[in-house]
């Protein structure tokens, strides 16, 4: 899914000059100081565009090891282990700097990062890895797909135009679908679930909460982009795109989830099982095994509805 992340010096899409972001960071410390909260300041340090809905947000648990430490909308997740730690996604470039708050917040340092994943190549997503990388040392695991086109910068994005979309960087180990990635007891498998990006991957782990096991599940996001970035039909630079989303929502359908976590707050009603965890609600209400299940099928019905008018329309032309 891509839309637009807003970029911290613009406002309403226009370029705001040094003096104005000055201003505008001036008003914002002295509203923290006058209102002494620090989210009335995030929002006004960061001016949105009228539909964001993207700020900066604290870190927290979500359940056993993994933690939240994305935006209110972006996410990027911490998983934390014995041998040091696993970052799971970056946001963009310029929010990723919220990412590196977050961790510092949790005790964090850039050092105690081993290893980078992602879950699809996708600029607000993941654009940070190369400056999380080589301010960590960590060492960068992608599926394949995904490697060739951090190595160029997204130039190859099926969906864009040649541009480079993000800071290029080298992935250090290419994993295959049913991959392990393993640090301190900690395993995440890797399944490849190609469609709205080449590389897309879902992730799975265990976790243990209370003295029982439950499956965790990071989909990777299944919503086709319209036939104007990504047809269905016809589409010379992804050939099998229709073929590659039909297998990963089989697959995705298929497997055991008890936690699903995803890359946006919204889709996994984040603020509303946060709010129910913070009061204290056992179990934890992140185990929802139903919660998988809307994401993939808004996402199917979406794939399904733009595949029979996209087809329709092939035959109209005929
Ligand atoms: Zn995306």
């Amino acid at each position: 899914m891509r839309t637009q992340t807003p970029k911290p010096v613009q406002v309403c899409g226009k370029h705001e000059s040094r003096d104005l972001r000055r201003g505008v960071l001036f008003v914002a410390a002295a509203m923290i100081l006058m209102a002494g909260q620090s989210l009335v300041a995030q929002q006004l340090t960061i001016p949105p565009r009228a539909n964001n809905t993207n700020y900066r947000k604290e870190p927290f648990r979500i359940i056993g090891d993994i933690y939240w430490v994305g935006h209110t909308e972006i996410g990027a997740y911490l998983i934390k282990t014995p041998a040091g730690s696993i970052l799971m996604d970056t946001t963009s470039l310029e929010q990723s700097e919220w990412v590196r708050e977050n961790l510092d917040k949790l005790g964090v340092k850039m050092k105690d990062i081993k290893i980078l994943i992602n879950s699809h190549e996708h600029a607000e997503h993941m654009a940070g890895l190369a400056k999380f990388k080589q301010l960590s040392g960590a060492k960068l695991i992608a599926s394949k797909p995904t490697a060739d086109q951090l190595a160029v910068g997204g130039r190859t994005d099926f969906r864009e135009n040649g541009s480079e979309q993000y800071p290029p960087v080298k992935a250090d180990q290419i994993i295959e679908d049913g991959g392990k990635v393993q640090l301190g007891g900690t395993v995440l498998t890797a399944h490849l679930t190609p469609g709205h990006s080449k590389g897309c991957t879902t992730w799975t782990t265990t976790v243990e909460e209370d003295g029982r096991k439950y499956n965790v599940v990071w989909v990777c996001v299944m919503t086709p982009s319209g036939p104007d970035r990504a047809p269905l039909i016809n589409n010379a630079k992804y050939p099998n795109i229709v073929e590659d989303y039909q297998r990963s929502f089989a697959f995705l359908t298929s497997i055991p989830c008890d936690v699903c976590l995803y890359t946006r707050a919204t889709n996994m009603k984040l603020a509303e099982k946060q709010a129910r965890l913070e009061k204290g609600e056992k179990p934890n209400p992140f185990i929802d095994p139903a919660g998988c299940k809307p994401i993939i099928k808004e996402a199917e019905d979406l794939f399904n509805k733009l595949l029979a008018e996209q087809r329709t329309a092939a035959k109209i032309q005929e």
